[in-house]
């Protein structure tokens, strides 16, 4: 018998390959205690950590928004990371430490390496962490937890993100070959609180639209997907901020789409979900 969280690579081609809309598949997850190798600014407004670590030879990642938990240190400073058990997942200690979600935006198992890309706001216990960390700094990262998984058979794809949102974007383009050997298209809608936000780098691919959207009027994104003229079968991936993400929500549900949304963030709220 296969248990819940063995063959995940293989599995998670096989949803790609075969099947329709998104599916949960488990990893085995662990922990990697890493140092932090390089700092890039990738925009003025996005600071890329690549992270490496000997613990990274078993890490796990096959679709483009997995993510893990940064895990930090209590207030004392002291650090209580939780540990590996024999059902392939961590035991968390009470009370649970500080931990924030970020999505891998490339994985280098060869070199041990992983990158993620923090969008900088003042005020984030992550966000400053960054904006901080010197090369040689520790950063014990948990997960990916598993993936959520989307077929690649479908033949339209609508990406409504804000900018937490482009590492998984960004990570999904490079990773799509499979998209122009289908003959599907896709739209990008990025939503961005500031113009050089959008010199961030994604991969240009045949059929794919990207748009930029400004926020300073507040959010369009769910206006504009509203707006936009899909096929029947068309999936629906959303990341980016919870509110903002709510209008796009209802449309897909109108329209019974198959959908992957998530909010990355909410204003006012430390640590969503962590
Ligand atoms: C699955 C998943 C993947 C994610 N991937 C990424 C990623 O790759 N890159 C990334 O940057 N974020 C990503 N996020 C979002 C990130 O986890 C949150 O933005 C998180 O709150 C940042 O933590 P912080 O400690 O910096 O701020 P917090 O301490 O959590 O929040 C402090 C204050 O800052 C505000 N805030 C939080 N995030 C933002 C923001 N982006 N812009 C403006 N204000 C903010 C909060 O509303 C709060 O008022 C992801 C979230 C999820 C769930």
């Amino acid at each position: 018998m296969i248990g819940q969280r063995d063959r995940p690579a293989e599995r998670v081609a096989e949803h790609h390959g075969a099947g329709r809309g998104m599916q949960r598949i488990g990893y085995p997850i662990g922990i990697c205690r890493t140092t932090v190798a390089r700092r890039e600014l990738v925009t003025p407004r996005m600071l890329r950590l690549t992270l490496t670590g000997d613990e990274l030879a078993g890490f796990h990642s096959y679709v483009a928004d997995d993510h893990v938990k940064i895990v930090f240190p209590h207030a004392d400073g002291t650090r209580t990371d939780p540990v590996p058990n024999d059902q392939q997942l961590l035991d968390w200690p009470k009370p649970l430490p500080p931990t924030r979600t970020y999505t891998i935006r490339r994985v280098d198992l060869a070199a041990r390496e992983v990158d993620l890309d923090f969008v900088l706001h003042s005020g984030g216990l992550a966000g400053d962490w960054a904006e901080a960390a010197a090369i040689g700094d520790p950063a014990v990262i948990a997960g990916p937890p598993g993936a959520k998984a989307f077929a690649h058979t479908h033949r339209h794809y609508v990406l409504a993100v804000d900018v937490t949102g482009l590492p998984a974007v960004a990570r999904w383009l490079d990773e799509a070959d499979w998209l122009e050997a289908a003959g599907a298209t896709a739209q990008v809608l990025v939503e961005h609180d500031h113009e050089d936000e959008t010199g961030y780098p994604l991969q240009q691919r045949a059929g794919v639209e990207v748009r930029w959207l400004s926020r300073a009027e507040g959010s369009q994104l769910g206006a504009q997907v509203r707006a936009l003229d899909v096929p029947d079968d068309t999936f629906v991936f959303g990341a980016g901020e919870a509110e903002d993400l709510k209008d796009v929500r209802r449309w897909v549900a109108q329209r019974d789409l198959p959908a992957s949304i998530t909010g990355y963030w909410k204003r006012g709220v430390a640590g969503l979900d962590d």
